[in-house]
């Protein structure tokens, strides 16, 4: 029978028997016949040489796998040359429709594992990942990777078999992921801006001694930027450690509930509930230095809040109101805060600059927030390049919809 009902990506086609067998759907089509251009002679010729029935797997059609049985046609032309037609829907020596192939490789990135996505598709997962491959190969090549004006960067656990840790390397601007280094080692890094670097004029990183040495090293002088959330750390990290030193010599009841209230230190002081100012007031009474760390730890908030607002127009202003909280540190003597202070202090023109140049790399968390569910329902990566092809491709196709198939 001739079916009137036209079928997407069959538009040209000749469905000529459509049945369900066994659950699955299979469509017999073909191809009109229609005048060909030889490729030996180039002439146009409509002459059917034979037929050969071709049995490929397609999407899915009202939720069933579907076989399309195509009766592909060979012209035979008078000069002797036998040549198969033109046809929407499959490849040479392929066994998949293109449909489906395109659908395998976009759900082999979106999927949470390979074999998952095989059997969404009746197919197997070897075949999931030879597609995988062979798209990451085409859309990650090495002639695009020439570094941005600005680059963030930023390790992450990714416990492959090259390293537990992995740096990766994004668009300041565009916040696009650009590539993934196997490792966080000075000298991976340093190679690696040495070949790619040459346009990279800022650099937003966390504080890693490591990551500066290889930048400068490897880009000169470029303008570094300490992400904010990374110093901001320090000294929350410090006040961490008076509570804790402090408690320690507490009565336990004291000591244990102390511990469990330990947000309300970290707190906006604008945000604590009645409650938890009540909390506050009774554990800063009970010791004079505690209450110097979390008076020093307001006076940093303060800073920063307003370090933000003046920019890079009053920067001048920054600097002074830092030198006045080193001055305050210093007079409080609390080692905790002597030691964050010190950090700052080595990293002050790249803390400053996160004002003046207002790029940070937060926007790094979310991927790798991303990176660890993938990491988790893939039950971990082995392979560093299919982990790091995984990260890559399913950023760039994320605006691309996995609704197909
Ligand atoms: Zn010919």
């Amino acid at each position: 029978m001739n079916t009137n009902i036209i079928l997407p990506g069959f538009e040209e086609v000749t469905v000529t028997k459509m049945e369900s067998v066994d659950g699955r759907l299979c469509i017999h089509a073909e191809m009109p016949l229609k005048p060909h251009k030889c490729p030996a002679c180039h002439t146009l010729t409509k002459k059917t040489h034979d037929y050969r029935i071709q049995k490929i797997k397609h999407l899915k059609i009202f939720e069933r796998l579907t076989l399309l049985f195509y009766k592909k046609r060979r012209y035979g032309c008078p000069c002797g040359k036998r040549f198969a037609e033109k046809n929407p829907f499959v490849k040479r020596y392929q066994r998949l429709s293109m449909e489906l192939n395109q659908a395998v490789k976009i759900r082999s990135i979106k999927g949470k594992t390979f074999k998952e996505t095989a059997e969404v598709y009746g197919t197997s997962s070897s075949t999931v990942v030879r597609r995988f491959d062979l798209l990451a190969k085409e859309t990650l090549n090495e002639a695009s990777k020439e570094l941005p004006k600005v680059i963030a960067m930023d390790e992450y656990k990714g416990d492959t078999k090259e390293g537990k840790y992995q740096l990766i390397i994004a668009n300041g601007i565009t916040k696009e992921p650009i590539d993934i280094l196997p490792n966080r080692y000075k000298n991976t890094i340093k190679q690696y801006l040495r070949k790619y670097g040459a346009k990279v004029e800022v650099v937003i990183m966390d504080m890693s001694q490591s990551f500066k040495a290889a930048v400068k090293q490897a880009l000169g002088k470029p303008v570094i930027v300490a992400d904010r959330f990374h110093f901001v750390r320090y000294i929350y990290w410090a006040l961490d450690g008076v509570r804790r030193r402090v408690q320690s010599s507490w009565h336990d009841y004291d000591r244990k509930k102390c511990k469990r209230m330990r947000h309300i230190f970290y707190k906006k002081s604008s945000h604590l509930t009645e409650e938890n100012k009540w909390y506050l007031e009774r554990y800063l009474g009970m010791s004079p230095e505690l209450r110097k760390a979390y008076e020093l730890k307001e006076q940093f908030c303060l800073w920063f809040n307003e370090a933000k607002q003046n920019g890079e127009k009053n920067i001048h202003q920054t600097k002074e109101a830092l030198y006045a909280l080193y001055e305050a540190i210093d007079q409080a003597g609390i080692p905790e805060f002597q030691k964050a202070a010190q950090t700052l202090k080595n990293w002050q023109i790249e803390i400053l600059n996160s004002f003046s140049y207002n790029y940070s790399n937060g926007f790094l968390e979310g991927i790798n927030n991303l990176t660890k569910v993938m990491k988790r329902n893939a039950f971990g990566f082995r392979s560093f390049l299919r982990f790091r092809a995984k990260i890559l491709l399913t950023h760039k196709f994320k605006r691309l919809g996995s609704h197909i198939g």
